[in-house]
């Protein structure tokens, strides 16, 4: 087999031909990451890094993906602090064994869980939270005692490279490993045998993680994406502007829409879609402006082949002839505007992909209550959002419908609640994490049961007869 130059530089410098593969097995076989002192000096360490680089991860940021230092705050380093807080809290108490009752049959005996970690786990990382997105499920692997390997993307290699060289120098390079490079690399990495991999991407490329896990057993959590609705139910005057602005930051406030809980589309009632345009076009000036050539705190398109494809998304002139708002691009700086549509064809590309960019595709329906079909007609989305007071709707949705969340009258705060599982279900993903649930993700529960010798009873054990039977 033949490989590029690039990756062999990539694989030369850091890997090793599986020699810091080797390295990381007999770190974790010495037992050093099963403790808790190992694993809260690790935790403390993220959260020096992150302290004494804020600045320079603030410019990294800005300068691949375009975000404001606040927004870099609000969904990367704020959350990766936020998570290594709460880790440092619980950490005693996820440890600590789960005791529990056994029936009568079992006395004298006791009962407990034990949390133990899995080994040595892989990470492999999205572009659109760089920082967040490798960070975060690492924090859950250290908490749970494993050594690890992470592989940021190649989209954003600054980010990638500031992991790589930042890492060794403040937490344990023998137990924790950063692997800088693309798809090539990420390919070789799954042919190795681990004991987990934790996968955030695209659902293309969790089937192909998946299909390489599968030959050694190992488990996985895909972390995926899809197509996220927002419905919205006609609400009262006053609530349309709290709506509105939290749709707005639920679609363009997050990296510019490529964010995998960032609303795709919405559904609207027809005799309501106009207010909705209206508003939303009111919002967009405040937050944006509407000057295309200064449009202020949105973030850039990851690169010129996502700005080509969202482009060419609006290519169909049916797409462009139902633009309502927006549509203009600067392709030098690699900006989108803003961009609604009003009811683009059902068949389009841009109805039936992951759009992930700034392009709102609105569709009216005669009754909100077809939004269940029209969502069940599409695979299961990561995140549901619905705006309705009506509380029979809202149970209708949970009922009726399947995705990893549903968030009512809101959009991606779910994300950055402690110990709220984040996840997806079906195409979006299976497996979850944040909190309790990543400590969880990167275990397993050993379940732990002792007798004692004083009482043994008797049918249990051959000779079998009828008497036996009847117990
Ligand atoms: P991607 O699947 O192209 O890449 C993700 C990672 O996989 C990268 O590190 C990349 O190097 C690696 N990779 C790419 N091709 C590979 C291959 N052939 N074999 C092995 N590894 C490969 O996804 P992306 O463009 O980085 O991210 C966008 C997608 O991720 C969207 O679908 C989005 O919804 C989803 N996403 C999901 C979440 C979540 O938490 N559920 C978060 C962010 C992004």
């Amino acid at each position: 087999m033949r490989y590029s130059n690039r990756y062999l530089n990539a694989v030369g410098r850091s890997w090793n031909e599986g020699r810091s593969v080797e390295e990381l097995r007999q770190t974790f076989k010495s037992g050093k990451t099963r403790g808790v002192d190992w694993r809260k000096a690790q935790l403390r360490a993220i959260l020096r890094l992150i302290h004494e680089n804020e600045d320079t991860l603030f410019q990294l940021l800005q300068s691949e993906l375009g975000k404001h230092p606040v927004e870099s705050y609000r969904d990367e380093i704020g959350v990766v602090k936020k998570s290594v807080d709460h880790a440092l809290n619980c950490i005693d108490q996820w440890m600590s064994p789960k005791k529990g009752w056994l029936p009568l049959l079992f006395f004298p005996a006791s009962r407990k869980l034990l949390s133990e970690p899995l080994g040595l786990v892989l990470i492999i990382g999205s572009w659109n939270f760089p920082i967040s997105l490798i960070l975060d499920p690492l924090i859950g692997a250290i908490s749970a005692g494993n050594t690890v390997v992470l592989k940021p993307s190649e989209l954003t290699p600054k980010c990638a490279s500031f992991l790589a060289n930042k890492l060794p120098i403040y937490l344990d390079p023998k137990a924790i490993k950063v692997i800088e490079g693309g798809s090539e690399v990420s390919n070789q990495l799954l042919q190795y045998k681990w004991d987990k991999i934790f996968f955030t991407g695209s659902t293309k490329v969790g089937k192909l993680v998946m299909a390489a896990a599968a030959k050694h057993l190992t488990p996985v959590t895909l972390e995926l994406g899809g197509k996220c609705p927002a419905i919205f139910d006609s609400l009262p005057i006053l609530d349309i502007e709290v709506a509105t602005k939290r749709v707005a930051s639920g679609k363009w406030g997050a990296c510019c829409g490529q964010a995998c809980i960032g609303i795709d589309y919405m559904l609207v009632e027809q005799k309501f879609a106009i207010t909705l345009i209206e508003e939303l076009k009111k919002i967009i000036k405040r937050f944006y402006g509407d000057d295309m050539r200064n449009l202020k705190n949105i973030s850039k398109i990851i690169n010129k082949v996502h700005f080509e494809r969202l482009r060419n998304l609006l290519e169909d002139s049916d797409v462009a002839n139902s633009i309502v708002y927006g549509g203009s691009f600067d392709e030098t700086n690699l900006i989108i505007e803003p961009t609604i549509l009003l009811n683009p064809p059902l068949n389009s590309e841009i109805m039936n992909e992951e759009i992930f960019g700034p392009l709102l595709p609105i569709i009216t329906l005669d009754n909100i209550k077809e939004s269940i079909e029209f969502i069940n007609s599409k695979p299961k989305p990561l995140a549901l959002y619905a705006f309705t007071k009506n509380e029979n709707f809202k149970k209708q949705i949970l009922e009726e419908t399947s995705s990893g969340s549903v968030t009512f009258n809101d959009t991606m705060i779910q994300f950055v609640c402690d110990d709220f599982p984040f996840g997806g279900v079906g195409q979006s993903g299976f497996g979850r994490y944040h909190g309790k649930y990543s400590f969880d993700t990167f275990s397993h529960e050993k379940a732990i049961l002792e007798r004692s010798f004083y009482f043994e009873l008797g049918p249990r054990h051959p000779p079998w007869n009828n008497f036996k039977l009847e117990f």
